[in-house]
């Protein structure tokens, strides 16, 4: 085990807007893992991911995040994403005016470029060569080659901005992904083609941490570790089947049994 590679999240209390939404959590993701990070709306899962991502709204009070053996928290967006951490975003931008092509290409430089000595960077992949990888990966996505010469997400339905989250994904390759709701808005065969595309992509060089409030696409992309995120903590952590059960049962039972253990604590 290659401890280095390791995202390594520990005693994390994060707050924004002056409220503490995150308080104490602790997870660790390596490569070739399937997370998946379960909760009831409002408990804090786009607050970890966009924390992870580096995003300056967010506070951290206190505890750390290690990630191949360093301290990201003082790191930008931008250096963690070379580093290897990709986040999907739950709710995707539209920035018209930017060709998706562009944006890739642009993003794949920044990422696997060979820095020059004029301080540029150098791709890897010749402009054509590039074109080709983005077919495929289109291909993959079951989308048509025109969305890349399409403004990023403009007039891009719901699915489809989701879908084009996981286009990202396959172009860049991160050594640890973040999808935050991925699968929410997705009718049943946009999910399956979104599923696929994560499965083809994942193995022992990539982890994942797969944020969703349904067990829906956990059918299809099959975590080996569940847990569940209440009020900014991760309160349970299962197999597959603690998936399951949630589908089953709903959150509520989780909520009675820690207000129960809450009890016994202070009797
Ligand atoms: P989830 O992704 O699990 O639905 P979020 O991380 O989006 O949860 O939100 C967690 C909590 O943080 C919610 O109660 C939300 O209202 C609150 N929150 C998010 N952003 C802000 C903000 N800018 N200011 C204050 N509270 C916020
Ligand atoms: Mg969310």
């Amino acid at each position: 085990m290659e401890n280095g590679t390791d995202l390594e999240i520990r005693n994390l209390v994060v707050s924004t807007g002056g409220k503490q939404i995150l308080k104490g959590v602790n997870l660790t993701i390596r490569k070739g893992e399937i997370h998946a990070l379960m909760g009831p709306n409002g408990s804090g899962k786009s607050t970890l991911a966009l924390t992870l991502m580096g995003h300056p709204r967010y506070l951290i009070e206190e505890g750390k995040i290690v990630y191949k053996g360093h301290n990201i928290l003082e790191m930008k967006a931008d250096e963690r994403a070379r580093m290897g951490l990709f986040l999907g975003f739950q709710y995707p931008f539209e920035i018209k005016g930017v060709m998706f092509s562009h944006l890739l290409w642009n993003a794949y430089t920044a990422l696997k470029g060979i820095p020059t000595e004029d301080g540029k960077k150098k791709t890897p992949l010749s402009p054509l060569e590039f074109r080709k990888l983005l077919s495929e990966k289109l291909k993959l996505l079951e989308m048509d080659e025109s969305y890349a010469d399409r403004y990023v997400n403009d007039g891009f339905s719901g699915g489809e901005k989701k879908r084009a989250e996981i286009l990202q994904l396959a172009v860049l390759q991160p050594e640890i992904a973040i999808l935050d709701e991925t699968d929410s808005g997705l009718d049943i065969d946009a999910l399956k083609i979104v599923a696929h595309g994560v499965n083809s992509l994942s193995g022992p060089h990539m982890g994942i941490l797969l944020i969703t409030h349904y067990q829906r696409i956990l059918r299809y992309i099959q975590p080996q570790f569940v847990h569940v995120m209440v009020e900014g903590k991760i309160v349970r952590t299962g197999g597959y089947e603690l998936s399951q059960e949630l589908e089953a049962r709903g959150y509520n039972w989780i909520l009675e049994e820690l207000a129960k253990e809450t009890v016994t604590q202070n009797t």
